[in-house]
């Protein structure tokens, strides 16, 4: 399907990408990138500019048949790359940690695929996605004009999955990944000099017994209809500065669930227990969310083609049981659209995403632009039968 030189290709591609990573939100050198690459395979439309800097590259077929979305991510992490490698990151404390490097190059290794073989029905969609990381990207996205006249039928997304064997088909009915949200608390006093503790307001108990009392939500249910789970990302009390006592604290945790109604049950006793230690210690408060994830649940029939596909690939298959904690903005798109998302072994000892030694690896791209052909495929046919 791929020759040596478009392996190759799509390689230095890759490695380009990941040199040029930029954070959340400001994807500019990416979408060019990816937009010069995918000009060159003729596609019948080319929007960019889509919920930020996204872009969606659509290839039409003949006649009419499923309109068919595959999606990758632009946006890279604010972590400092431990790699040394001669293409490492030149963006200083950014680097692509998650590995959206290599799902870009996959999306676009797809694109000269199709080039070369034009869809005889339907369409195809290469959408690439900012802001995946913050979980704002997709929102924004599905809220664009330009985005809902595309009207896909299916949708499809892959991330590489450290920790299972390189090019095993990782996938779940349902629930894939669950939903989450940020909660950021403030807790407001009243400052006094240090000798005088007694003359402010200090947050110091509030906090102490917000902290104890999220122990009791800190997983609650590992079922996985009710899963629940709430972890604390960090606190900060006061100022450094030995003379003041402290008038102001701060507490940053992430709220997880099996679904959308779970989380928001999660989130109202972990307000109840804010409201009520702050009354006790007469203080007041403010709670902001943010980073917002909602559920990805898959639909069976999107992975009956992603196991026919995996099959047709030569890629072993493994049905996962239990969902994964972690979120994916690509939740946004299954609570409108059928699809789902699979997993790509990236390895069982290879580094796990978000560390700063993890590079994608490069021999996936192959495999992934092979089972994300071959999905396109079975969804023509079968839409045509
Ligand atoms: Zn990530
Ligand atoms: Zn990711």
């Amino acid at each position: 399907m791929l020759s040596h030189p478009e392996i190759a290709e799509l390689t230095a591609l890759r490695r380009r990408l990941h040199q040029f990573a930029e954070l959340s939100g400001s994807e500019v050198k990416a979408a060019g990138i990816i937009e010069e690459y995918l000009a060159g395979c003729n596609p019948d439309k080319i929007i960019t500019g889509l919920g930020g800097h996204g872009l969606a590259v659509v290839f039409d077929g003949n006649l009419p048949g499923p309109v068919v979305l595959f999606r990758a991510e632009l946006d890279a992490l604010p972590i400092q790359e431990l790699n040394s490698f001669d293409y490492k990151s030149l963006s200083k404390d950014i680097s692509h940690k998650c590995g959206h490097d290599g799902h870009m190059a996959i999306l676009c290794g797809l694109g000269s695929v199709i080039a070369k073989q034009r869809p005889f029905s339907g369409k195809a969609i290469l959408l690439f996605q900012s802001d995946e990381e913050n979980g704002k990207g997709a929102a924004r996205i599905l809220a664009d004009q330009r985005f809902t006249t595309l009207n896909p039928n299916i949708i499809f997304a892959l991330h590489n999955f450290p920790g299972y064997p390189e090019g095993q088909i990782v996938v779940k009915h349902g629930l894939m990944f669950c939903a989450s949200r940020g909660m950021r608390i403030i807790l407001k006093g009243k400052t006094s000099h240090a000798a005088y503790p007694e003359n402010g307001l200090s947050p110091q108990r509030a906090m102490c017994r917000i902290l104890d009392a999220f122990e009791t939500l800190s997983l609650k249910n590992n079922c996985e209809d009710e899963f629940s789970m709430l972890t604390i990302v960090f606190a900060r009390l006061g100022e450094e500065a030995f003379g003041v006592t402290p008038g102001f604290a701060e507490i940053g945790l992430t709220l997880r669930a099996a679904d959308n109604n779970v989380l928001r049950e999660l989130s109202a006793q972990a307000e109840q227990i804010v409201r009520d230690s702050s009354r006790a210690h007469q203080i007041t408060y403010d709670i902001i969310y943010q980073d917002e994830f909602a559920a990805t649940i898959n639909d069976e029939y999107a992975c009956k083609f992603i196991e026919d596909a995996a099959l047709a690939s030569g890629l072993p298959v493994n049905f996962i049981t239990l969902p994964f904690r972690a979120s994916e903005d690509f939740g946004n798109f299954t609570t409108r659209y059928e699809g789902a998302i699979f997993g790509l072994g990236a390895g069982e000892d290879h580094p796990q995403l978000h560390r700063p030694d993890y590079d994608f690896p490069d021999m996936l791209i192959e495999k992934g632009v092979l089972i994300l052909f071959n999905i396109f495929r079975l969804c023509q046919e079968y839409w045509s039968k």
